[in-house]
């Protein structure tokens, strides 16, 4: 029945109130909530882009940090924190090398609010083998928080092999690794999970779900997340779009399997906070 009904609602043949009822509850994975997207986007607005699209809940992190503890008050029970180690003079090109950085983190992580450390990107292996990143595996470890990282497989590697107890969320499933990749990474490493924003058009190229995908997450249903990744503002103007587009693949897979991907296996991970619906 619930795939008749997304069937005919992607045919238009469902009135509105039908296809809410049907709607799975989403938890994105992948919110920033920068400085420049205060202003054109207030707390309140954005609140109002996940109610309307149907996002029951955020992991949530930014540059500066404060972006995230901002959304994370104005409504904790929705929001999970994730620690940047980036923010003025420190970004995606130095932070693995940032003699600052040990301190500023758990500076930070003393609040005990925080649920990962990142998004942080590697886009080169050997940048995974300083001081600062190993400390970072260990301050992950000791807090049982996870690590958000953006990477090709390699530095994902290169982090297990530096401590095999971390937990990692592989954002965008490593942007453009196929399926044949993540598949025996997800194998290898049981602590790893990823969130695919950036990637439905991998998973469902001209909208039909790819086999390769589909038997991914047939095969490791309990390791997927959504996510929109709303790196600069513009991606807020079209969040109900970046959404929409997972929910069109989403409406492919068996219901039980759309509901890991959407929520569940973020809520296993990062608990259902004030949302009663996430719980059922
Ligand atoms: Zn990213």
């Amino acid at each position: 029945m619930r795939r008749l009904i997304a069937v005919l609602a992607g045919l238009g043949l469902m009135t509105a109130g039908a296809v809410a009822q049907e709607r799975l509850p989403i938890v994105d994975a992948h919110v920033h909530y920068g400085q420049n997207d205060w202003s054109p986007y207030p707390p309140a607005k954005v609140f109002e882009l996940f109610d309307r699209a149907g996002v029951a809940r955020v992991l949530a992190s930014s540059t500066p940090d404060d972006g995230t503890l901002t959304l994370h008050r104005t409504d904790p029970g929705r929001v999970v924190p994730v620690l940047r180690p980036y923010r003025a003079g420190v970004g995606s090109g130095n932070w693995f090398n940032d003699p600052a950085l040990v301190d500023y983190l758990e500076g930070r992580l003393k609040s005990g609010l925080y649920r990962g450390i990142g998004e942080f990107h590697l886009f080169d292996p050997a940048h995974a083998g300083t001081p600062q990143v190993k400390r970072v595996t260990e301050l992950a470890l000791e807090r049982d928080i996870y690590l958000h990282v953006h990477s090709g497989a390699e530095p994902i590697r290169r982090l297990f092999a530096i401590e095999p107890r971390v937990k990692i969320l592989w954002a965008h499933a490593g942007m453009t690794e196929p399926a044949s990749v993540v598949g025996p990474m997800l194998e290898q490493h049981r602590n790893l999970w990823t969130e695919v924003s950036f990637r439905a058009s991998a998973i469902a190229p001209g909208g039909k779900i790819d086999a390769a995908w589909l038997a991914l997450f047939e095969k490791h249903p309990d390791r997927f997340m959504i996510g929109t990744d709303t790196y600069v503002t513009a991606r807020w103007g079209s969040y109900l779009e970046l959404i929409e587009e997972h929910r069109a693949w989403l409406a492919q897979l068996p219901r039980a399997l759309a509901e890991r991907i959407a929520y569940r296996n973020a809520v296993a991970l990062f608990g259902a906070g004030s949302r009663g619906e996430l719980a059922k």
